[in-house]
C-alpha cells in the first residue's frame, strides 16, 4: 500500500519544476496513441476542455460526483485516459481519509484501488490546490502503473535510489521514488506542476526509468 501524505508533508512538500525534465521517450509513446496526434497543433485543438462535472462518467462504472475535489480529480483523470494510461483500470474513490491525501492498494485479485481525500477543505493550506488534488492523482496513479508493472519494492529502490525527505516506519522508499517520479513524468506531459512530496529532485535517471514506465503503460488498459 502506498500513500501520499498530507499533514507531515506540509513542512517539505517541494514544488518541482519538472517541466524541463519532460522527455521524449514519454512524448513519443504519447504521440503513438490513437487520436493524440496534433492535437495540440492548433490553437482550436489546444483549447482545454470543459472539467468534468457532477454525474459525467470518466470510467464506464465510475460516476464523477460534484463536490469540489472530484471536479478536479476526475478531469485530470480524464486527460490522463486522453494520453492513452490506463487510468480506468483503477477504481477511484473520494474520502474523508485520516491523515492522508491519497492512498492506493492492489487486492489479492490484481484490482487496483486509489482513494483521494475528499474534502476540499483539506488542500485549502496549498498555495494551489488545484495543483495539489492533481498531484495526488497522479502521484497514485504512479503507485498503480507500478502495481500494474508487477515491480516490487527491493527493484523498484535498486531503480530509483533518490533520497527521501522524510520516511515513517511504513514508507517504501522505492516505491514512493517510483510514484513520484512517474508522477513527475505525468506532470511535464501535461504541462502542469507536480508537487513532490517524497522526494525533493527527482533525479535524471528516475525520470528515464519512469518514462519507461509510463511509455509501457500507454496503451495497455483493458
Ligand atoms: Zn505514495
Amino acid at each position: 500500500m502506498g500513500g501520499m501524505v498530507r499533514s507531515a508533508a506540509k513542512v517539505c512538500v517541494m514544488l518541482a519544476t519538472v517541466g524541463v525534465l519532460s522527455g521524449s521517450v514519454v512524448a513519443s509513446a504519447v504521440a503513438e496513441a490513437p487520436g493524440m496526434v496534433g492535437r495540440y497543433s492548433t490553437p482550436d485543438s489546444a483549447a482545454a476542455l470543459p472539467p468534468v462535472r457532477g454525474g459525467d462518467k470518466v470510467c464506464d462504472g465510475q460516476v464523477a460526483l460534484d463536490w469540489p475535489v472530484s471536479v478536479v480529480a476526475w478531469t485530470e483523470i480524464r486527460d490522463l485516459r486522453d494520453l492513452g494510461l490506463p487510468v480506468c483500470d483503477v477504481t477511484w474513490g473520494f474520502y474523508a481519509l485520516d491523515a492522508w491525501w491519497g492512498m492506493s492498494y492492489q487486492d489479492a485479485s490484481g484490482e487496483v484501488f486509489i482513494q483521494i481525500e475528499a474534502n476540499d477543505a483539506e488542500y485549502a493550506d496549498s498555495a494551489d490546490p488545484d495543483m495539489a488534488i492533481r498531484s495526488v492523482v497522479r502521484h497514485e496513479f504512479g503507485h498503480a502503473i507500478v502495481y500494474e508493472a508487477g515491480l516490487q519494492e527491493a527493484e523498484l529502490r535498486a531503480t530509483f535510489t533518490d533520497p527521501l525527505s522524510w520516511t515513517d516506519e511504513s514508507t517504501e522508499p522505492g516505491n514512493e521514488v517510483a510514484a513520484d517520479a512517474i508522477a513527475a513524468v505525468l506532470a511535464a506531459e501535461r504541462n502542469d506542476e507536480q508537487w513532490s512530496v517524497y522526494v525533493e529532485d527527482v533525479s535524471a535517471a528516475s525520470i528515464g526509468a519512469a518514462e519507461a514506465l509510463v511509455a509501457a503503460s500507454v496503451g495497455s488498459g483493458v
